[in-house]
């Protein structure tokens, strides 16, 4: 049921925007450490979408990218430090789901990196888990 609608988001003070081509694909819960840290929170959120469907609609020089020597990334505002985006090799490669606006007709599929999972926060669903990214899974 996914549809070919455009989806939009931003970060919290609003100079960052972007646009997806639907539908939004593989939802998925990261608790890795570096999520965690970079987020702030237990884990971190993240959808894909289809080749070409990302486009920012703000102008450029509004967001930084930090990067981890494997190339993983995430990408924030420089003004309010929202993380908008997953990164690879400096590519948006997933959006972070809590800065879409408006419904989103996805719903996370699966926990990863659970091996690293926060001691304090406890998973309280019946998604599947998994210790690290699975594989065939590019999320
Ligand atoms: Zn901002
Ligand atoms: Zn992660």
């Amino acid at each position: 049921m996914s549809t070919k609608r455009i989806i939009k988001g931003g970060c919290l003070c609003g100079k960052v925007r972007y646009e997806i081509i639907g539908p939004l694909l593989d939802a998925d819960h990261c608790h890795c450490s570096l999520c965690r840290k970079q987020h702030g929170a237990a884990f971190s959120t993240y959808a894909g979408f289809n080749s070409g469907a990302f486009k920012w609609t703000s102008e450029e020089g509004l967001t930084k990218v930090y990067e981890t020597p494997s190339g993983d990334g995430w990408c924030f505002c420089n003004e309010c430090g929202s993380t908008l985006a997953g990164t690879e090799k400096g590519k948006v490669s997933s959006i972070t789901l809590g800065t879409i606006e408006g419904d989103v007709d996805i719903k996370p599929e699966l926990h990863i990196f659970v091996g690293s999972k926060a001691q304090w926060f406890e998973i309280n669903d019946d998604l599947p888990q998994f210790e690290q990214r699975p594989v065939n899974k590019d999320l």
